[in-house]
């Protein structure tokens, strides 16, 4: 068989079917070069049997409309419509176990190479992006300010008022629970967003300088207007606190 025109990019096919507008080749292409030009793109794709072992042992498959298996065909056969496709629901099925990397005959990382996926769906401010990380924005607006998260013992009722009447749900259960396994984060509860004053500020440089910020204002204008506002008070305090230190010196 012969490969007249040298090359595994497939024709733009569109779909007949859906209301979608169309992608303009360019912007595929695009996103398949930021996909491609991502340092561990070569690292994670070695070449495809398409046995099949990545998608029968993967999780989410068994619980999604989505396949690993899928996903690696698309790169490895540079399907650019079919890529735009996936980074448009599919991707965010997986749960990134990493399963399918450890059974991978071609040394492939099918979940590695949906961790590339995700981030340019995030650089293109796509909206599936949005959709799935929209519930998040507490977590990251804790995690972003404070640089961490939560401990367990804060999901409670005064913690998360906004929950409603729905945190009794977990929060009971996990009462009883924690009384039969203590658990040793628990003692964080107290500490856990007391970040040291620095240390914050140096957070807030490496969000900047590895594009975390750019990212997401992409994807959530409002948080990152909240977020930079805690940023430039933080800052302020710092300021503040690294002159007074001077003037102590004086
Ligand atoms: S296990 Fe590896 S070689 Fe087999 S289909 Fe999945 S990615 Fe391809
Ligand atoms: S990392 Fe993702 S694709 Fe791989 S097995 Fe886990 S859920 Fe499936």
């Amino acid at each position: 068989m012969s490969h007249a025109h040298g090359t595994r990019i497939q024709e733009h096919i569109g779909d007949p079917v859906s209301d979608a507008p169309p992608v303009s080749r360019e912007k595929l292409e695009e996103i398949f070069q930021d996909i491609q030009a991502d340092l561990r793109f070569d690292h994670e794709l070695n070449g495809c049997l398409n046995c099949g072992i990545c998608t029968a042992t993967c999780p989410s498959a068994h619980y999604y409309d989505y396949s690993p298996r899928e996903i690696v065909q698309l790169l490895w056969t540079e399907n650019l419509e079919g890529i735009y496709d996936a980074m448009q629901e599919k991707i965010w099925a997986c749960a990134q176990c990493y399963t399918c990397a450890a059974r991978c005959p071609f040394g492939n990382s099918p979940g590695g190479l949906v961790m590339l996926m995700r981030e340019v769906a995030i650089k293109h401010g796509m909206e599936s992006a949005r959709n799935v990380l929209r519930p998040f924005s507490r977590v990251m607006l804790k995690l972003i300010s404070t640089g961490n998260q939560l401990s367990p013992d804060m999901i409670n009722k005064e913690g998360f008022p906004d929950w409603g009447p729905n945190i009794s749900k977990v929060d009971a259960p996990l009462a009883t629970l924690r009384k039969a396994i203590p658990v040793p984060t628990l003692h964080t509860t107290k500490t856990a967003w007391e970040v040291n004053l620095k240390t914050s500020v140096e957070l807030y440089t490496i969000w900047e300088d590895t594009g975390v910020l750019a990212s997401l204002k992409t994807i959530d204008t409002n948080l990152h207007d909240v977020i930079s506002d805690i940023m430039d008070e933080k800052r302020d305090d710092w300021q503040d606190f690294l002159d007074e230190q001077e003037d102590e010196d004086e």
